[in-house]
């Protein structure tokens, strides 16, 4: 469903070159989670901003649900994140001045198939703070409210990078918990970086990368909820 071949990247020219990622090959199906786990430094975010349209490839593809990236032009690529893909950072990069609510919205816009806002502020727990802006929300809160506006869309995938690095130990629980239920209520294919190795154990397929290269790719067949995740 998401596959990619033979990826490579480098930043940089000359003596300065780096090849960051180096012929990344895998495959992720449908309605998986998958947690992308790698010491800083390994590559973890530039493959997930190739796969989300917001940086390029030097070489390989990528492909979702049948549609391969690579040749894109501009406006194929921005049609491409708008239609298959979800991101969720680890800073929200919320709009301060617009509510909870309107937030979401900004997610659903051009969407062909938005999901019901307001069934959406419940699974995401925000209906008694839809008409709050973010600086009156708590860090969970605010990044509810990005997971909320990355999915508000019902994308084909979801793209976290570190999307608990910046909260506390029983708030990433919450939030790991809330990416489950929007998994198993609409069935979207989930990607989630992370350094935290705990966090692997919630995942259907573990993906190891180091140094630019995929180390070890492991099917979990004992996934344990999130909630019951522990470090
Ligand atoms: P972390 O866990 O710290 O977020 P990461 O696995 O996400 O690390 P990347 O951000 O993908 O790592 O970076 C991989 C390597 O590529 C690093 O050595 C980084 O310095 C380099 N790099 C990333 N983006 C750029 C860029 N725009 N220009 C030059 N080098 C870059
Ligand atoms: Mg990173």
């Amino acid at each position: 469903f998401l596959e990619i071949e033979q990826l490579r990247k480098s930043y940089g020219t000359g003596e300065n070159k780096v090849e960051v990622l180096k012929g990344i090959q895998l495959g992720v199906e449908k309605g998986k989670i998958c947690v992308l786990l790698g010491p800083s430094g390994s590559g973890k975010s530039t493959l997930l901003n190739i796969v989300g349209g917001i940086d390029t490839a030097d070489s390989g593809s990528v492909t979702v649900a049948g549609e391969v990236m690579q040749g894109m032009n501009d406006r194929q690529l921005t049609e491409y994140r708008r239609k298959h893909l979800g991101y969720v950072f680890q800073a929200y990069n919320l709009i301060g001045n617009l509510t909870v609510r309107e937030n979401i919205e900004v997610g659903a816009y051009l969407s062909s198939q938005p999901l019901d806002i307001d069934e959406l502020l419940d699974v995401l727990g925000l209906t008694e703070h839809q008409n709050k802006i973010p600086s009156q929300l708590s860090g969970g809160q605010q990044q509810r409210t990005a997971i909320g506006r990355a999915i508000v869309k019902n994308p084909d995938i979801l793209l976290c990078d570190e999307p608990t690095g910046a909260l506390d130990y029983h708030t990433s629980k919450d939030i790991l918990a809330l990416i489950e239920r929007v998994n198993q209520k609409y069935g979207n294919t989930i990607v989630i970086v992370t350094h935290n190795d705990a966090i692997k154990n919630m995942a259907d397929q573990i993906v190891k990368l180091k140094d630019g290269q995929i180390q070890d790719v492991e099917m979990n067949a004992a996934k344990v909820p999130a909630e019951q995740l522990e470090w």
